[in-house]
């Protein structure tokens, strides 16, 4: 029986490799957080608010 990758506790079977929902959705929440971080070389959030995306784009109103 492996043991919880979170808590390391014995495993379910029905929520393998984990013992619980619970620690399923921690390593989920861990996963996405690795995820999110990945695109650190490109920081996308550092653009201030009030810059302009599209400084000369004609209106056609
Ligand atoms: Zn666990």
């Amino acid at each position: 029986m492996p043991s919880c990758p979170i808590c390391g506790k014995a495993a379910d079977p029905a929520y393998r490799p984990f013992c619980s929902a619970r620690c399923k959705q921690v390593d989920l929440s861990r996963w996405l957080n690795e995820v999110y971080r990945v695109p650190a070389d490109t920081p996308t959030d550092d653009l201030p608010d009030d810059s302009p995306s599209r400084p000369n784009e004609p209106t056609t109103n």
